[in-house]
């Protein structure tokens, strides 16, 4: 085969860094259940392999179509999203620095800079993600070595203005971090566009199917993965080969995955627009979204994440989502099957009464792949009083 860079992202896809096996022909990479590796002699290490926390065929092959879909130099994968993040932040910043965060980042991030980062002497400034001249404002000069950002946001669904914040981030030397999770390389490759580094929790669309806990870090530049690399060696948080196999097979179809969630996520929106029961839609395909015009920019599509606000309040808002059938009550999203929560109560609990506080009244959706009329019919049921 050849370099798989020069393929379109569907093919990258399936075959980044996931040529056949050389011992059996084998089509799909194998599992590498395996902690250590017999040596030709001392020192005799094959293809660089010596023990699986250092390094697993699985993972590096997850590894490589990670780095191939983003166009990044490198990735690395973790046990979960919250371990990348943990990671790229501490290679990349020391006890004295400052990070800018977004306002509504995810609740498990606020959380990570707010009881671990903090306390180890890392400063943080939550501002608006979707407000350059706000981001710009909160930076503190010399200080600063971060500008990190999730776009869209969860769950309020703001965008950022990737290149424009690459831009500033240049400027102040530091680094722009994007959280790509939602988008996915799919929809949008910060890297592309500037952004230095990209997390991922690969939990959610990358594995697809709500069978694993993953994460990643890819960078732009290979000495800033390699660091990633040494630092994960060092202290351990390495994805698992059969979650690295689970992730790798889920990429397979992200992008077929993508284009269904994307086309049942604007036919709810439609039926949302349309109904009396619900206050604002949060959805960057909506015209009137005030990140509509950057997401057009900067994304192919526009997800499957949908919040919106009920007109009657928090009461209706928890009765929507105990009225739900097909859409499964639940945390998390990405998964080929619909799910629906309170955010204020459930995922983002964490952030009750901090500056990253959202609605009381908010559903989040997270829009699957089954059968748009069924979808449909269910919301439909849910809404009605
Ligand atoms: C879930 C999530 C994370 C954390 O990932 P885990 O795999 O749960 O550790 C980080 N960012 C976003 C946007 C997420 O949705």
């Amino acid at each position: 085969m050849g370099d798989t860079r020069s393929y379109g992202f569907e093919t990258q896809a399936i075959h980044a860094g996931q040529p056949a096996d050389d011992q059996t022909g084998a089509v799909m990479t194998p599992i590498y259940a395996t902690s250590t590796y017999r040596q030709d002699g001392v020192g005799g290490l094959r293809n660089g392999y010596e023990y699986s926390r250092t390094g697993n065929p699985t993972r590096h092959a997850l590894e490589e179509c990670l780095a191939t879909l983003e166009q990044g130099a490198r990735a690395v994968a973790f046990s979960s999203g919250m371990a990348a993040e943990d990671a790229l932040l501490r290679v990349v910043c020391r006890p004295g620095d400052h990070v800018v965060i977004p306002h509504d980042a995810y609740g498990g991030t606020y959380r990570l800079f707010n009881q671990v980062l903090s306390p180890w002497g890392l400063d943080h400034t939550p501002a608006p993600g979707d407000d350059v001249d706000a981001i710009v404002g909160a930076l503190q000069p010399g200080r600063t070595k971060v500008i990190w950002i999730e776009t869209p946001t969860n769950p309020l669904l703001g965008i950022a203005d990737i290149a424009a914040l690459a831009e500033v981030a240049e400027h102040h030397s530091a680094l722009l971090v994007v959280d790509n999770t939602f988008a996915t390389p799919y929809l949008q490759q910060p890297l592309t566009l500037g952004a230095h580094a990209v997390v991922h929790s690969t939990t959610k669309y990358a594995g697809g199917h709500s069978d694993v806990v993953g994460g990643a870090v890819v960078t732009a530049d290979r000495d800033l993965g390699d660091e990633v690399a040494r630092f994960q060696n060092s202290t351990g948080a390495t994805a698992g080969p059969f979650d690295a196999y689970l992730v790798l097979r889920g990429l397979k179809t992200l992008a077929v995955r993508m284009e269904r969630h994307c086309d049942n996520a604007e036919r709810i929106v439609d039926f949302l627009v349309s109904h009396d029961a619900v206050g604002k839609i949060l959805y960057p395909g909506l015209e009137q979204h005030a990140g509509h015009v950057v997401a057009s920019k900067q994304m192919r599509r526009y997800g499957g994440m949908i919040s919106f606000r009920l007109a009657a309040g928090r009461e209706a808002a928890l009765e929507v989502c105990n009225r739900a059938q097909l859409f499964t009550l639940a945390e998390s999203l990405g998964g080929v099957e619909s799910l629906i929560e309170l955010p204020a109560t459930m995922t983002h609990a964490s952030v009750a009464e901090s500056p990253l506080a959202v609605p009381d009244d908010l559903v989040r959706l997270s829009v699957g792949i089954e059968s748009i009329d069924d979808l449909l019919a269910d919301l439909e049921q849910a809404l009605a009083s």
